[in-house]
């Protein structure tokens, strides 16, 4: 077997795997001149549906969108589509075009429990589900292999989205994560991550990230520093929501006097009974802290369901055609596994979850609602997320907090957008790139429509019809066929699956 060496700049290479675990070249296109025809637009900036329209897209670019059925209004008819030859036309009749979905909590993991997977399967889920661009926020397979990645994607070698590398930095002594941090900006890493770490650290951290114009994103667990003071650090994004009602709790958190946070079961069980803890002012005055800094709140609802309901996470349809053995090893209780905790997962826990979510995604709503940047990640890979399906999972649990589907999508898109300090993305709108996800369907009737699987629905004459998903995404105006792309997942994974029983 033939291993493939991609060469980069310097020192950087990336040493594919044999076999299995390499990638297929980029299945996508991009045109010089692409039409898609009579779509229906959702354009990310919150406006309602307009259409239908000719979106022509040069390039990489959104060059123009254009009324398919000029209507004159007052006299002065609409502009009409310029004239020209297309390399590439897709008929998007009956179908909505939204900017493409921006995951800023998008892990790249290459293997699970120990196991490779095809470096491509994560990728393709995702695009698959119209995910342009992904922020990793910290890989396991290391800031070197995660930035030649986003070079693969960016020069289409590779199916996938355009990935933004976030770099995690950790140390006990300030010079020492200093040094960390002048490492990532040397590798082209474009942010860094941050968990626990010694006040002392943290304004290393802070004060090093500002000079290099790198900003930090935070997943703070449980330690001395809290939303409040990560807000004055200038962070740009607190993740999950730890630290958040820690900051509103009068004393230390409350936990079980058996508690350990290095048992996992303990910290996740208990983790969101701090909200329960909050007082009510306190967290008022929080957020209106976190609002005075300008941090987005990317709060990642859909990785912690399995805490309301197991049952749920450990069934979803689309492990059927999509899970990977290695992932479904890796989703079983085991204390070894992050994130793999639920060995004694009670009827107590689901209900003190449910309750926790309640008062999670009341502050979450009360925070877009004064003003702050709301964020889509999904987190997947972790505790029965799927690449891919979970982010759209995530955008229903957002409605569910309160939030309009136009407000979801904002979300997902140009809110994405203005975290990751993308100003030419996330909005369909000429001068914008192509980011786009073609769907079968009206997502804002339905957010299912956006899932992979498709689904069945009411059509002519009451007669149920599959339809659904993202037929089409286009990234950086390179045209990817989702259909194409879950083929290529489902084959893999009927690959892995024969290889494994015969083991
Ligand atoms: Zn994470």
């Amino acid at each position: 077997m033939r291993s493939l060496l991609v060469a980069l700049t310097g020192a950087l290479a990336v040493v594919c795997a044999a076999g299995a675990q390499t990638y297929a070249p980029s299945s996508g296109v991009r045109y010089h001149r692409l039409l898609i025809h009579n779509a229906l637009v959702i354009d990310g900036a919150g406006n309602p549906t307009r259409g239908p329209v000719d979106i022509v897209v040069e390039g990489k670019t959104i060059a123009g969108v254009y009324a398919a059925h000029p209507v004159a209004e007052s006299g002065s008819a609409m502009p009409t589509l310029p004239g020209g030859p297309f390399d590439r036309v897709i008929d998007a009749t009956g179908m909505y075009v939204m900017p493409g979905i921006i995951d800023v909590h998008s892990h790249i993991q290459f293997d699970r429990a120990g196991i490779p997977m095809p470096h491509d399967y994560e990728f393709k889920l995702l695009l698959a589900h119209g995910i342009t661009t992904i922020r990793d926020p910290g890989s396991m397979q290391g800031p070197d292999t995660i930035v030649a990645y986003a070079r693969l994607s960016d020069e289409n070698r590779i199916s996938a989205p355009t990935i933004v590398p976030y770099v995690v930095v950790q140390s006990e002594w300030p010079d020492s994560v200093r040094a960390q941090i002048r490492h990532v900006k040397a590798i082209g890493g474009k942010g860094l991550k941050v968990f626990i770490n010694r006040p002392d650290v943290w304004d290393a951290i802070s004060d090093e990230g500002h000079k290099l114009g790198l900003p930090i994103a935070t997943d703070m667990k449980i330690q001395e520093t809290d939303a409040i003071r990560a807000s004055q650090l200038g962070v740009a994004s607190i993740e999950h929501w730890y630290g958040i009602p820690d900051a509103a709790i009068p004393g230390p958190q409350d936990f079980p006097d058996y508690y350990n946070y290095d048992n996992e079961a303990d910290r996740f069980r208990w983790g969101g009974d701090l909200w329960r803890q909050a007082d009510t002012a306190r967290l008022s005055a929080v957020l209106d802290t976190m609002l005075a800094h300008h941090v987005t709140w990317d709060p990642t609802f859909a990785i912690y369901e399995a805490n309301r309901d197991l049952a749920k996470a450990q069934n979803e349809p689309w492990f059927r055609d999509y899970a990977l053995p290695a992932m479904m090893k890796f989703f079983q209780p085991n204390p070894q596994a992050h994130g793999s905790y639920q060995s004694d997962w009670t009827t107590a826990d689901e209900v003190m979850w449910r309750n926790n979510y309640r008062i999670w995604m009341h502050w979450v709503r009360e925070y877009a609602a004064r003003g702050g940047n709301v964020t889509v990640g999904s987190d997947a890979g972790f505790i029965w997320a799927l690449y891919g399906f979970t982010t759209i999972r995530e955008m229903e649990l957002q409605q569910e907090a309160g939030f309009h589907p136009l407000e979801v999508i904002q979300h997902a898109t140009s809110n994405g957008a203005r975290l990751l300090g993308l100003a030419h993305t996330g909005v369909v709108r000429p001068g914008f790139d192509a980011d786009l996800a073609i769907v079968d369907g009206n997502p804002l009737h339905n957010l299912k429509v956006l899932y992979g699987l498709g689904m069945d629905t009411p059509g002519p004459g009451g007669k149920l019809v599959h339809r659904g998903g993202v037929r089409y995404t286009i990234k950086q105006g390179i045209v990817f066929d989702d259909h194409q792309l879950l083929a290529d997942v489902r084959a893999m994974v009927r690959r892995a699956r024969a290889t494994t029983k015969g083991e």
